[in-house]
């Protein structure tokens, strides 16, 4: 199948500022604004308990594309491995009804987000919001596949109609083990990797790539392509982990 050799993992350089304008929502009177900022720019914040002492990751799925439990309990092991959050990780999910809006930019899925978000940081918790939607991104080719997009500092879309596909039409490959891959490669971009936020401590981003790791195989490199070694080893039932450059690029940040 030629999409195997094809499918690249995200676009990240979407970098969205939050509109001061918009950041207040006067009819709830929840203030957005540390929710708007740019990609990164909440690094700190996300794997340290510096200034938030607990994570709250809220899952959004139109029904019929919600990700497997397994891949949630992936994601939460990743995050309890990387970050310090002594009050807690939690995870929630939630099933809405379609936008309608397939196949998407970034401009509407963070429309899609200021309508179906609840959880913004509040106290010492800060929170997360992941859309899994039911289309793809409208910049799809046959030769390139966006999977996930970290577009703020607390915000992601996962392709999870293109991720669905893409198991069903794949031998070797397992639903599950796409979606850990997706989520926890776009967590590392809301982490700030690879110098997105988070300063490398040791050269090791991808030249041609902005954002993503030059090491082989690392969880942040750039083009997964299922038709090389990442096909095989999402084929032998393991998820890509990060490689000890970005392990040490968080930990100074103040991760673990
Ligand atoms: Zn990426
Ligand atoms: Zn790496």
């Amino acid at each position: 199948m030629k999409i195997k050799n094809y499918i690249n993992f995200c676009v990240l350089l979407l970098l969205f500022t939050g509109c001061s304008k918009d950041s207040l929502n006067n009819s709830s009177g929840i203030d957005k604004s540390a929710n708007l900022k740019a990609l990164g720019f909440s690094a700190n914040q996300l794997i340290s308990d510096e200034k938030f002492t607990s994570l709250k990751v809220e899952v959004v799925y139109v029904t019929g594309f919600e990700p497997t439990q397994t891949t949630l309990d992936n994601l939460k092991t990743f995050l309890e491995n990387r970050t310090f959050k002594p009050d807690g990780i939690s995870i929630t999910t939630r099933a809405v009804a379609s936008s309608n809006k397939a196949p998407f930019n970034i401009t509407e899925i963070a429309k899609i987000e200021a309508e179906e978000r609840i959880e913004y940081n509040a106290g010492d918790e800060i929170a997360v919001f992941i859309y899994f939607a039911d289309g793809s991104n409208e910049n799809d080719t046959d030769s390139k596949t966006v999977l996930g997009t970290s577009f703020r500092n607390t915000s992601m879309v996962i392709y999870e109609k293109t991720i669905q596909f893409i198991a069903d039409h794949t031998n070797n490959s397992d639903r599950t083990n796409i979606e850990s891959t997706v989520l926890n490669h776009e967590f590392g971009h809301l982490f700030g990797l690879v110098n997105m936020g988070t300063p490398m401590q040791t050269n090791h981003e991808n030249s041609e790539k902005k954002g993503h790791c030059s090491v082989e195989n690392c969880l942040m490199a750039a083009n997964f392509q299922f038709g090389g070694s990442l096909m095989n080893t999402i084929g032998n039932n393991t998820i890509p982990v990060l490689d000890p450059l970005c392990i040490e690029d968080l930990q100074a940040k103040g991760g673990r």
